[in-house]
């Protein structure tokens, strides 16, 4: 039996992308290790949208190759292996093959070339792509990811991922919502879909409306989730559709970037602060109680300390539950490197460290105001220390609460009763139907 290891950095498309490659090689005998020593085929799955992600994954290269026995294929897959191509076989000698993310149907025939002595590298855009045919090999059985969409058109100035993950397209509803049927029947009951402009999703007939109106409907699907979603494509059709999908979970991921409307415009965004927080009243009014989060990047070239208090002040204004903050950094090849005004490292440092205490003040300000409330949680699994068991609200909340492990995979409602201010702890109240229609 041959055996695959994959490690996989970045963002939730890398996971599902790791699933899918799991799926292209289980049809070839393979079997997924979670231990390198005992791997054929060692692959690194890999983020590029910081050179820190990069310089991060270039060390474990020199770990893994530590494992490599005569015979065995190393590879590097995924965006950084897009961005860089065949230097990365120049700049690590062990590294057998370099797959992009459109290249996966490939790996059976680069590693059996790998093992010929050939080193090869696959960086191709495939613009009709999406692994139809590839079954994912999924480890939770009660929590998918689902990509209904692969690539970007948008053109951010700080963004590489229009150049490793090629331009946009969406799968056919019916295909998606097919997949979403095959994994209720074997008992998932919550999935996320996956785009880099999720909502703009369209199959040439079928709006993301359309998408979350069917996924929503497949009988056993109780909680619907989707990431990430572009701030100004939350049509009146999409707002409506999460309106009126009880599966919709009250959660929204809505990168920001920046608060101050001077920074969006250089970064080619496509709304300014008003509209930004438009979209987030509409989102406010369509669901109510949603919970937002966001992402933030500081220090992007020319930000001055006005650009970054407008920042501070989207934030105190929105009062997000959460946000995912960032350095700005350089991405060889975007037009965000052309503008020279770079802020510097300490002043970089500084303003991140201003930021994450202020979202952190604010998510504990909002948490301790739920501290008493009943919740209805999926119960995912052991939480990562202790006795106790991590459940998730519909918000997408943690919960941590005791319980046997018979409950992974359960629903149930839960008082909360205290929190750190990100994470909670819960009391359990009842347990709820394996999948009615959601309360
Ligand atoms: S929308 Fe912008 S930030 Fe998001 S993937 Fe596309 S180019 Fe990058």
């Amino acid at each position: 039996m041959r055996r695959i290891y994959i490690e996989t950095y970045g963002c939730q498309m890398n996971v599902s992308d790791s699933e899918l490659m799991l799926g292209v090689l289980g049809r070839e005998g393979y079997v997924r290790t979670d231990d390198p020593v005992e791997a054929d085929v060692l692959l690194v799955n890999t983020c590029a949208v910081r050179d820190h992600a990069e310089q991060r994954v270039l060390g474990r290269m020199g770990e893994l190759k530590r494992y490599k026995r005569p015979g065995d294929v190393l590879g590097v897959v995924g965006c950084m292996a897009q961005r860089l191509g065949p230097k990365l076989l120049e700049r690590v000698p062990q590294v057998d093959l370099v797959i992009g993310p459109d290249g996966y149907r490939g790996l059976p025939e680069l590693i059996a070339r790998a093992r010929e002595g050939e080193r090869a590298a696959d960086v191709a855009f495939q613009g009709w792509e999406h692994y139809e045919d590839v079954p994912p090999v999924r480890d939770n059985p009660i929590s998918a990811f689902v990509t209904v969409q692969r690539g970007c058109d948008y053109r951010c100035t700080f963004c590489v991922v229009p150049m490793t993950r090629g331009p946009e397209r969406s799968r056919k509803l019916a295909d998606v919502a097919g997949e979403v049927g095959r994994l209720a029947e074997t008992g998932t009951t919550e999935v996320t879909l996956l785009g880099q402009t999720v909502n703009s999703y369209h199959d040439g007939e079928h709006d993301f409306a359309d998408l979350l109106r069917a996924v929503g409907a497949v009988d056993g699907i109780r909680r619907l989730r989707f990431t990430s979603p572009y701030p100004t494509d939350f049509t009146p059709r999409v707002l409506d559709a999460m309106a009126t999908t009880p599966a919709v979970c009250e959660y929204v991921h809505l990168p920001v970037q920046s608060g101050s409307s001077r920074t969006l415009r250089r970064m080619l965004r496509r709304y300014d602060r008003e509209r930004y927080v438009d979209v987030v009243a509409a989102l406010r009014a369509a669901v109510p109680g949603v919970a937002l989060s966001t992402d933030i990047i500081v220090g992007f070239p020319g930000e001055t300390e006005a650009d970054f208090q407008e920042t501070l002040s989207l934030v105190e204004q929105v009062a997000f539950d959460d946000a995912y903050t960032f350095k700005y950094s350089v991405r060889e090849g975007t037009p965000a490197v052309r503008i020279k005004d770079h802020v510097p490292e300490e002043l970089k440092t500084a303003r991140i460290g201003r930021l994450i205490e202020l979202v952190r003040r604010i998510a504990r300000r909002k948490n301790i105001g739920l501290v008493g409330t009943t919740h209805e949680v999926l119960v995912e699994g052991p939480a990562k220390r202790g006795a106790l068991l991590q459940a998730r609200t519909r918000t997408n909340k943690i919960a941590l609460l005791e319980g046997p492990a018979a409950w992974i995979g359960t629903y149930r409602r839960v008082r909360l009763t205290g929190t750190t201010g990100s994470t909670f702890t819960a009391w359990p109240i009842e347990e709820l139907a394996a999948c009615p229609s959601p309360t």
